[in-house]
């Protein structure tokens, strides 16, 4: 059969000597390998449409279930910011692995839209890949996907009576939830504000938080501890491997 696809190429390994297989993030939300023959090894084929990070076409045709030849494939759109430097790289294969990861768990085109609004960003806000911008940006998309996941409750309010949330909460790691000062001993100011911020990327538009310029040295402190339980909550919530989460969190679980 005969089909086509369009996504965005999340990852890519090479197969027998010349063959690429890919992982497609496709615009139903749904993940897809395909294999392209001999890509690897020929002069007049472009490798582009298998790099991760692009936005391609492909016409398939899938005689087994699980991987799907590619017949011809036509590069939408490269990404080319994403790929300019080892900090784009970086994020980018950060963003990719948990879109793949996400993918895994739930089907939705929200999720492609996510991660296809995101990499859009990059043209938007030339300090994406900057500190405190990309750990903003990160931790909104992983926010993002997880309650698309519908992984994450009502951020604002306590996970126990339901009050909400006031100057001192609780982070009840590994799960993605708050526990008000009445329904906990343990609350401190710094989890009030991880609730406070998380509700605000689960919320607001890139452009709206990546235009806030709060660039203290306290303000980072904040973001990169609440990237690091989140990421320490993510690895709870979806039993994937994630180097990425693993650099974050200080090796595998
Ligand atoms: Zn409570």
């Amino acid at each position: 059969m005969i089909e086509s696809a369009r996504g965005i190429v999340l990852r890519r390994k090479k197969d027998r000597e010349s063959d690429a297989v890919i992982t497609l993030l496709c615009e139903d939300g749904r993940l897809l390998r395909a294999r392209f023959h001999g890509i690897l090894q020929s002069k007049t084929r472009s490798n582009l449409t298998a790099e991760p990070g692009s936005h391609v076409e492909l016409v398939l045709q899938s005689k087994d279930a699980s991987i799907a030849s590619v017949k011809e494939g036509t590069l939408l759109e490269r990404n080319d910011v994403w790929k300019s430097g080892y900090r784009p790289l970086s994020l980018l294969s950060s963003v990719l692995e948990f879109a793949e990861g996400m993918a895994s768990a739930c089907d939705s085109d929200d999720l492609y839209r996510l991660i296809a609004g995101g990499m859009e960003e990059a043209r938007v806000h030339a300090r994406l890949f900057e500190e405190p911008e990309s750990i903003l940006f990160f931790t909104a998309i992983r926010i993002r996907g997880l309650t698309i996941a519908g992984l994450t409750g009502d951020l604002s309010y306590c996970a126990s009576c339901g009050e909400r949330l006031g100057k001192q909460a609780r982070w009840s790691v590994p799960e993605i939830s708050f526990l008000c000062n009445k329904c906990s001993e343990e609350t401190t100011e710094a989890d009030a504000r991880a609730a406070h911020t998380l509700a605000r990327m689960a919320a607001e538009g890139f452009s709206s938080l990546l235009s806030v310029r709060q660039g203290d040295n306290g303000y980072i402190d904040h973001l990169k501890r609440v990237e690091q339980l989140l990421a320490i909550c993510i690895r709870h919530a979806l039993p994937f491997p994630s180097p990425a989460a693993d650099a974050l969190t200080g090796g595998p679980a």
